[in-house]
Order: structure tokens, then C-alpha cells, then sequence
């Protein structure tokens, strides 16, 4: 997913961060909608651990928008597409909730994938969604984001 906020800053904006990403501890329930916990779910990953298919890699990049690790979201991006940097820093955006709606290839034996999900989330109070089939690829050995197919 390639959301990423544009409006303008404000000089209050760094003071009033966001507790969202806070709130999430090693055992908090994984924000991506696994049945586990974060720390055993996309925290590995975020720790390091190698994303085993798209999926999962997708998982892990909603994961990191909701704890604010842009550090993990550049790195696991494509250097061909990926932004230079990365603000997560809203403090009216709260990601409240994955949907995958389909997947294609992206698993051991593949080299490209595809990841359809609708991404729900609350800003400044009012519901909306964002809907993306993103394309991953490998990028020495790994799991990459490449862009997105579509996104509405
Ligand atoms: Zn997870």
C-alpha cells in the first residue's frame, strides 16, 4: 500500500502525536487480523524475519502503518518506486482494520505476486477505506513492494 500523507504541516503537528502506535505491544493482538500476536505475526517481520509470500509481506506493511515503523515500509519497497521518505506522523489517521480480498502467486516459488485488499481506517472520526491490488516482486531474494495495479 502506498498511502502517504501530502497535506500541508503544521507546526503542531510533532507535538501531537498519535498514540495509536503506542498502544501496540509484542502481545497485542496483531493489527493485520491474524489470529496471533503482534510479536509473533508481523513484528517478526518487522524485526527482521523475511516475509515467506506477498501475503504475508502485505500483512506486515499494514502492520507498520498502524505502529509508525517507516523504516520497515522504505525498506521493504522497491528502490525503483519507493519515496524517499515516508511521514506517518497524522495524528487524525487510525488504521482500524485489514481485508485481503485476494492474492495471486507470491509464494516460495514465484517471483512476482499480486495482493488485493481493502484497508480500513478512521481519520479525523469519519470511516473510510482504501482499496488496492499492489504488485510485489522479488528484489534480491526478498519480498518487495513494487506499486500499486489499482487503488481507489
Ligand atoms: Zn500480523
Amino acid at each position: 500500500m502506498s498511502r502517504r500523507t501530502s497535506r500541508p504541516r503544521r507546526p503542531s503537528a510533532a507535538s501531537a502525536r498519535t498514540t495509536s502506535a503506542a498502544e501496540i505491544t509484542a502481545a497485542s493482538p496483531c493489527p493485520c487480523g491474524m489470529p496471533a500476536e503482534y510479536g509473533a505475526c508481523c513484528g517478526r517481520l518487522h524485526a527482521g524475519a523475511a516475509a515467506p509470500t506477498c501475503e504475508a509481506l502485505m500483512r506486515s506493511r499494514y502492520s507498520a502503518f498502524v505502529v509508525h515503523d517507516a523504516a520497515y515500509l522504505l525498506r521493504t519497497w522497491h528502490p525503483d518506486s519507493r519515496p524517499e521518505v515516508l511521514d506517518l506522523d497524522d495524528p487524525g489517521m487510525r488504521w482500524e482494520r485489514l481485508e485481503i480480498l485476494g492474492a495471486t502467486e507470491g509464494s516460495a516459488f514465484h517471483t512476482t505476486g499480486t495482493v488485493t485488499f481493502r484497508a480500513h481506517f478512521t481519520h479525523n472520526g469519519r470511516a473510510g477505506s482504501l482499496h488496492e491490488k499492489s504488485r510485489f516482486v522479488r528484489y534480491e531474494g526478498a519480498w518487495v513492494y513494487e506499486s500499486a495495479l489499482f487503488t481507489d
